[in-house]
């Protein structure tokens, strides 16, 4: 393995002041609430029957978690489908001054990171960036004097910084127009990345510094650059800012403090340096990206048979799930080298858990290996190679001996979808 893990270890600090936040805000008001609001839209006698045939499928939160994987995400963070607007600031330092304009700065991640949410919300999620001020944007202090560290809580650094950055820009800026701000820190401020990534978001914080009358409540800050393993950030250092806009959505990290050995290369909450990767299916019907139709419970006792098209592909079912108790529950969905995954070297039939009980950090999603001990298929940098051939082929069965669950890989369609069947007690 190239990738040393402390490059992706990641502190991110996704503070959740649930509860607060639901009254306070004003721009984030409209949760991210998954699959309800498109469904409700759609209501009638079918859509009904569809909730209803969901509902043991919708593992939900549980309090007390920070960032979990539960249905529907609380209020708070910031809406995940429909026009999301993101405020770009590019700030600079006293001692640490811009290094080439801003507008550089900007174009590290766009229009890259919108193209990304474009395509792996089959065009749900319409992200518009915007950057009203051109130039860096002068914090009043030096960057050291701020404190800011990997892992540095909110209070005080953060703040203050968020509190400096409002007033420098409040008389060009109308805060109050956007869902989301990216502070995209002038790389020479800090650390490099290859040393320790201070990149982080603050998310669903209501108690936030206001400006022009809402909180700064979903705000990602990121650092340095990302190298793709050749040595060059170009091709795919942008995607640090979707894992970081990820939280902002309400989505937790999948890399532990072991790094990317639960989840691997299959969710840029788990990797996001390397090659280019997808969310995985649960993220996308939590994000509100996949229908209710798209949703395959198997929830009943017996035998049951789905067909699942790849999940880069739009339209048809992407998703089967089938839960285990009101926390956890098994994942299923098809794996393709298509769209934002353009490293999938075995193709197949991804099989994960998920634990709403499990908070952001800790291993929330596991993935299971179809080639358990076998390194894997890829030998891309920074890439988890063990888990790269986790996708289970067809003939192939996962096995739950224990909750009496079986997933077998029934076989491959002309269409290029998989049919699976799960056999429960
Ligand atoms: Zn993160």
């Amino acid at each position: 393995m190239p990738q040393t893990r402390h490059r992706i270890r990641r502190p991110h600090r996704t503070c959740a002041y649930i509860g607060l936040t639901a009254l306070a805000l004003g721009v984030t008001a409209t949760a991210s609430a998954g699959i309800s609001g498109r469904t409700h839209s759609a209501a009638g006698p079918r859509a009904t029957t569809v909730e209803s045939a969901l509902a043991p499928c919708r593992i939900t939160g549980t309090m007390g978690v920070q960032l979990s994987e539960g249905l529907p995400t609380p209020p708070g963070y910031a809406r995940s489908t429909g026009e999301v607007r993101a405020l770009n600031l590019m700030i600079d330092f006293p001692d640490a001054k811009g290094e080439g304009t801003a507008a550089d700065r900007l174009a590290e991640f766009f229009p890259r990171t919108s193209d990304w949410f474009r395509t792996s919300s089959y065009g749900r999620l319409s992200y518009q960036a915007e950057a009203p001020i051109r130039n860096w944007l002068r914090m009043p202090m030096p960057f050291a004097a701020y404190g800011i560290e990997r892992g540095s809580p909110y209070e005080p650094g953060y703040r203050q910084l968020v509190e400096h950055i409002a007033k420098a820009a409040d008389s060009e800026v109308d805060f109050s127009r956007y869902d989301l701000i990216n502070v995209l820190v002038t790389p020479n401020a800090g650390p490099s990345a290859l040393d320790t990534v201070l990149s982080v978001t603050f998310s669903g914080n209501g108690e936030a510094p206001m400006a022009d009358g809402v909180p700064l409540a979903n705000t990602s800050f990121v650092y340095s650059r990302q190298d793709d393993g050749s040595g060059t950030y170009r091709e795919t250092g942008y995607r640090v800012l979707p894992h970081e806009n990820g939280h902002v959505f309400g989505l937790p990290d999948l890399y532990t403090s072991d790094g990317g050995g639960t989840v691997g290369h299959w969710d840029i909450m788990s990797e996001d340096w390397g090659a280019n990767n997808d969310l995985l299916g649960w993220h996308k019907w939590k994000l509100g990206w996949l229908d209710s139709t798209q949703i395959s419970c198997a929830s009943k006792s017996g035998v049951s048979d789905h067909v699942l098209s790849p999940l880069a592909v739009s339209g048809g079912t992407k998703l089967a799930f089938v839960p285990l108790s009101e926390s956890t529950g098994y994942a299923v969905e098809v794996r393709t080298q298509a769209g934002n995954d353009e490293a999938v070297c075995r193709p197949g039939v991804l099989i994960y858990k998920v634990d709403s009980d499990v908070d952001t950090g800790r291993g929330p999603v596991t993935v299971s290996d179809s080639a358990s001990g076998s390194g894997g298929c890829t030998r891309r940098p920074n890439v988890h190679a063990e888990l790269s051939d986790a996708p289970f082929r067809p003939g192939e069965t996962f096995t739950d001996e224990k909750a009496g669950i079986s997933i077998s890989v029934v076989g491959e369609l002309r269409n290029g979808s998989y049919q699976v069947r799960v056999t429960r007690p």
